[in-house]
């Protein structure tokens, strides 16, 4: 069993919070090397206001501890939006009958990509409905495109699960990070919002990722959709569901994203079943970052500007920007495509990264790990041991180093080049330090996709 759900049932019922328990848990938890489930069960069930400052001033401490002040970005590109499946909450379902479909050529993914480029992104996670008619070989083809004609330098992938086999080819294609999010662990729930297509099928979908691994993926990344379900419930699952990858495979899920439902085409707000509020939200994000320490936090925006501000100082490491969630939608000519649903925060690239520097914190383009194999079990490993923090953030200065020298024209300038100056002064190791110093006169001097 991948996650036993009556368990995660009995801890929630069985849980009562105390001051003196929540403080102890957040002793270990300081020490950034994990939790148990029944530890997870006891942060996900605090109320009190004060014990949940507390959580968020951990929690923000441990990111930093293990990622320093860097904060991952990058935006999702969606490749089309047919899809064969009836999600209830998805604007691309096959009921939803009167809108403009559209499934982009290789071609039309690479002007996309190409776009994003422009704004400075180095990571793009393609994105895709589900129909058999752009399949696993269409993924591919697109994937080829972006890696052959751009200069994109990782590309993820979120699909629709497959079989071992086509998940070999994905990973041979040079896909960094295979995601698919379980939606809800909540069987029944899971059943009842699936009603038609292939997603229907729950166990083809919680076993992705350990046919993942057995494809050769080291970093995979899970996620539940919030407000399907009770959030306390889905929460603890998707940690069981990294516990669960990491005693079989030594790997922690790579990263875990928290999707929360937004309108879409026919399914309003006051349709969400279970709606998780800000507060619930914030601390999810905490209790991911204290249980699952090595693992990315991932935040999109379906979320407003205000919040994710907010949640990099409480365990979230990565933001995707200026996203579009419709086939075409970053191109110049943008295509009337049916958008998957409305984002909430539509801030540029650059907007972002201000914020994050205004935040006292470091964007990073970086895409280093996936690239020099540091990924899956050695990725983990390294992370938990606390030797992670000094590449991520030298790469964060090079990515910003790189970012000002191509893409400084845009007001910003000046905000970005304190706070590149700022975190090098932050850098204590000389050695470290020298190598920066180097590789700047190195970016000066036209070279770039220098990292540590
Ligand atoms: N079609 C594939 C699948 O379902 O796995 C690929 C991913 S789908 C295009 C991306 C994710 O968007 C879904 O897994 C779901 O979690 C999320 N999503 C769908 N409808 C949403 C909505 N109304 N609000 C927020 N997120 C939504
Ligand atoms: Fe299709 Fe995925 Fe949307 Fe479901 S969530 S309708 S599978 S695109």
């Amino acid at each position: 069993m991948i996650v036993d759900t009556d368990r995660i049932e009995t801890l929630l019922k069985e849980t009562v919070v105390t001051e003196d328990k929540v403080a102890s848990v957040l002793e270990r938890g300081a020490e950034a090397q994990g939790l148990t489930l029944e530890d997870a069960a006891l942060l996900i069930s605090i109320e009190d206001a004060k014990l949940r400052e507390m959580l968020y001033r951990v929690a923000g401490a441990v990111k930093e501890k293990l990622f320093g002040k860097r904060v991952v970005l990058f935006a999702p590109l969606y490749l089309s939006n047919y899809c064969t499946n009836g999600c209830l909450y998805c604007g691309f379902r096959s009921s939803n009958r009167t809108v403009a479909r559209k499934a982009l050529t290789p071609e039309e993914v690479v002007v996309e990509a190409k776009t994003l480029e422009g704004m400075g992104f180095k990571r793009v996670l393609l994105v895709t409905g589900e129909d058999p008619r752009w399949d696993l070989k269409y993924i591919i083809d697109c994937v080829k495109a972006v890696y052959g004609n751009t200069g994109m330098r990782i590309v993820h992938v979120n699909a629709p699960p497959m079989d071992v086999r086509s998940l070999r080819r994905l990973k041979d294609a040079g896909v960094g990070v295979f995601q698919v999010f379980q939606e809800t662990y909540h069987r029944p729930t899971y059943e009842s919002v699936h009603p038609i297509g292939k997603k229907k099928d729950y166990d083809f979908r919680i076993e992705v990722m350990d046919r993942a691994m057995e494809a050769g993926f080291g970093d995979v990344a899970i996620g539940s959709l919030l407000g399907l379900y009770d959030f306390r419930f889905d929460s603890l699952a998707t940690l069981a569901h990294s516990m669960h990858l990491y005693g079989r495979f030594g790997a922690e899920a790579h990263t875990i994203s928290i999707p929360r439902l937004r309108p879409a085409e026919d399914f309003a707000l006051k349709d969400v079943p279970h709606p998780v509020t800000d507060e619930d939200f914030k601390k999810i994000v905490a209790v991911y970052r204290l249980t699952v320490p090595t693992a990315g936090v991932v935040v999109s925006t379906r979320e407003p500007a205000s919040l994710r501000n907010s949640l990099i100082h409480s365990g979230a490491t990565q933001l995707s920007a200026a996203s579009r969630t419709n086939p075409g939608g970053y191109s110049k000519d943008a295509l009337q495509t049916l958008e998957q649903f409305s984002t909430n925060d539509h801030r540029s690239l650059v907007e972002v990264m201000k914020s994050i520097v205004d935040e006292g914190c470091l964007p990073s383009l970086c895409t280093t790990c996936y690239r020099v194999g540091r990924t899956g079990h050695e990725f983990t490993e390294k992370t938990k041991a606390g030797e992670m923090v000094k590449f991520c953030q030298a790469n964060a200065i090079l990515t910003l180093k790189e970012y000002l020298a191509d893409y400084s024209q845009n007001g910003t300038k000046e905000a970005l080049e304190k706070a590149l100056i700022k975190a090098m002064d932050g850098i204590k190791d000389t050695a470290v330090k020298k190598a920066l110093i180097e590789k700047f006169k190195a970016i000066d001097a036209g070279e770039r996709d220098l990292f540590l």
